[in-house]
């Protein structure tokens, strides 16, 4: 973005359900804006906000005004992106931190979605948030304007105005906004593809950032556009354009890579031992053909637990012909296994961290279907991509 790296540096400026918050020193530049735009019009204009006459305010009325509005819009803000991560969380993935960029807020996810219904519940909480909130200030704007209250009723006014703003620009189908997430999740669950729903999704992001920045060159040109405020208006809409078709870019350039390349694309057929096998059985007759460094352990295809030659190691060999694998494997437990569409990112991050540095995919009907081995991923999931290799059998 071409601004020096100490206005990206981040700070971090609460913590809520033991989330981080961060801002960066941009943001503060956007606060001092969104005050001084507010106060400046509320200062030289006289304004009809619903049936009440705003008549122009004194300086520090005004700048009083702006600061209160710019604080509930950045709460607005926040509010969107605690939805998103608290629904991340009901669904059961752990949550990285809040960042309240200049053109609103990211919750960023230590894991994706597994499945096309997280994601999409994951995505439209944020915008519901925000409806939500713009029903509820344009409720205190109705009862304000009972009681002719003129700053009240500007105040919430704005604040319904930016929540509804922000929820219909969020929706508009383009990866990375939440309405693009939609998207993605809708083609994944219709194809089974995420990599593909993904390409498709931040294509769609890619044309409506487009949009935007022609949008914005429009405004500010047209000889009959009547806004209010054309060149900051069109600068704005330019900005948020460059900034979504930068984003989009981005994504549709890594769909092509490995790293949102599914589990399905890359793990291998198992080669699962049973729990009852004797060990030196094992290791004369299973490892001398296969050259892994853990295997699955399963009955009729039903996952057990993972046995890592690692934890064979401390088993004196004297002890070999009287163990079975079931007194040396790792019994099964959520960090050893995932779904066949997870992504390869997620399952490395979890194989990182389960210490047999593999991991046994299990589909939907609990059937182990493949096995993945940190070592093995970049040379298989080249071959990524194609419809419906989810693993069967
Ligand atoms: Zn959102």
């Amino acid at each position: 973005m071409g601004f020096p790296e100490f206005f990206k540096r981040q700070l971090t400026i609460a913590r809520v359900y033991g989330i981080p918050v961060r801002i960066d020193y941009r943001w503060f530049a956007v606060v001092a804006l969104s005050v001084w735009l507010i106060a400046s019009n509320l200062h030289n204009h006289t304004l009809q906000v619903v049936n009440v006459q705003v008549t122009p305010h004194t300086w520090p009325t005004s700048w009083f005004l702006g600061l209160i509005t710019t604080a509930g819009l950045f709460l607005s803000v926040f509010g969107h992106e605690l939805s998103h991560a608290l629904m991340a969380k009901a669904e059961g993935i752990e949550i990285e931190e809040i960042v309240l960029h200049p053109f609103g807020g990211l919750a960023r996810l230590k894991t994706q979605p597994e499945n096309p219904r997280a994601e999409f519940r994951i995505a439209f909480a944020g915008p519901a948030a925000s409806f939500l909130f713009a029903l509820l200030a344009f409720g205190a704007v109705q009862i304000a304007a009972m009681g002719n209250l003129e700053a009240t009723v500007v105040v919430f006014f704005l604040i319904s105005a930016g929540n509804l703003l922000l929820a219909l620009f969020n929706l508009f189908p383009g990866y990375p906004l939440d309405g693009g997430r939609v998207l993605r999740a809708i083609l994944w669950r219709r194809t089974g593809n995420i990599v593909d729903a993904t390409r498709k999704a931040g294509i769609c992001g890619v044309l409506i950032g487009g949009m935007l920045i022609l949008f914005g060159v429009y405004i500010m040109v047209a000889p009959n556009w009547r806004a209010a405020q054309p060149y900051f208006m069109g600068s704005w809409s330019i900005l948020v354009g460059l900034f979504l078709l930068d984003a989009a870019t981005k994504v549709v350039k890594s769909a092509r890579d490995v790293g949102l390349a599914t589990v399905a694309d890359a793990m291998s057929p198992p080669v699962a031992i049973e729990p009852g096998l004797v060990i030196s059985r094992f290791v004369d007759d299973v490892l001398p053909l296969h050259r892994q460094t853990s295997f699955p352990v399963a009955v009729k295809g039903r996952l057990h637990g993972i046995l890592s030659l690692e934890d064979l190691k401390a088993l004196p060999r004297r002890r070999w012909a009287a163990t079975r694998v079931q007194a040396v494997m790792r019994p099964v437990a959520p960090g050893f296994f995932v779904g066949p569409s997870t992504t390869l990112d997620s399952a490395q991050a979890v194989m990182k961290q389960n210490g047999v540095g593999s991991i046994a995919v299990v589909n939907a009907q609990g059937q182990l279907v493949g096995f993945l081995q940190s070592g093995r991923i970049r040379k298989k999931a080249k071959t990524k991509g194609q419809k419906g290799n989810r693993g069967r059998g």
